[in-house]
């Protein structure tokens, strides 16, 4: 044990007992949902988009790990304002393990692929995200995302403006509040798929604005990845 482990011990999210960041009792509290359509968010198989809601630059498919309430809600919250790498690695591997469990549909497609033409791009830091250190839990999961499933991991979006917090604001006002937001930093992303990964899918304004970016930019699909929904 460290000295740091020693002073700040790894506490269980759900039921602070010691020496895990997530128990497997508390895992298994993580509510589970139906996946749903990005566009008019009712149940759809493996979270694909509907045929009717697709929209030429739209989103393709939205995978989330589970509700956002406890305890995924207080893990993600400790991802958001400590840096706690060993937690974001507990969740992207509790999230590919569901993945590959209930929804094997996305990791076919990719392995048909051999990997080749996908992506993984974090969302930019947010304004209302970022903590004192600029840290971007998003370019975080996606890393770790990518070394999981052997897929590159490329920081294709920057944000270009800054916007108002969004907490609080209708979801109309949301999405007019983060349009032209994000720019693409310039490496070609002509003809790749890409898996647009951050922490929390609120009104999906921001997943859904990269995405524009991202297919006005000749991505092929672009399909949201988050932890909660
Ligand atoms: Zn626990
Ligand atoms: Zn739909």
């Amino acid at each position: 044990m460290n000295l740091l482990d020693f002073l700040f011990p790894k506490r269980c999210v759900g039921c602070k007992i010691v020496g895990t960041y997530f128990c497997k009792d508390c895992i298994l509290e993580i509510a589970q949902t139906e996946l749903v359509c990005p566009f008019c968010e009712r149940a759809s198989i493996g979270g694909v988009v509907h045929p009717g809601c697709k929209r030429r630059f739209g989103l393709d498919g939205l995978w989330s790990l589970g509700i956002y309430q406890n305890p995924l809600r207080e893990a993600i919250k400790k991802l958001k304002y400590k840096w706690v790498k060993e937690l974001a690695l507990d969740l992207v591997n509790l999230t590919l393990d569901y993945w590959a469990r209930y929804q094997p549909y996305f990791f076919e497609l990719i392995k048909k692929d051999q990997g080749k033409n996908w992506l993984i791009v974090p969302v930019p830091l947010h304004f209302t995200r970022q903590n004192w250190r600029g840290f971007n839990q998003a370019a975080l999961l996606s890393k770790l995302f990518a070394a999981k499933m052997g897929l590159e991991y490329q920081e294709a979006l920057k944000r270009v403006r800054s916007t108002k917090p969004q907490v609080g604001q209708l979801s109309f006002d949301r999405r007019q509040n983060i349009k032209g937001a994000f720019a693409l930093t310039g490496q070609s992303i002509k003809g790749v798929n890409v898996l647009l990964v951050d922490d929390v899918w609120t009104t999906g304004s921001t997943l859904k604005e990269c995405c524009y970016v991202l297919k006005r930019g000749g991505a092929k699909q672009v399909r949201a990845i988050t932890l909660a929904r």
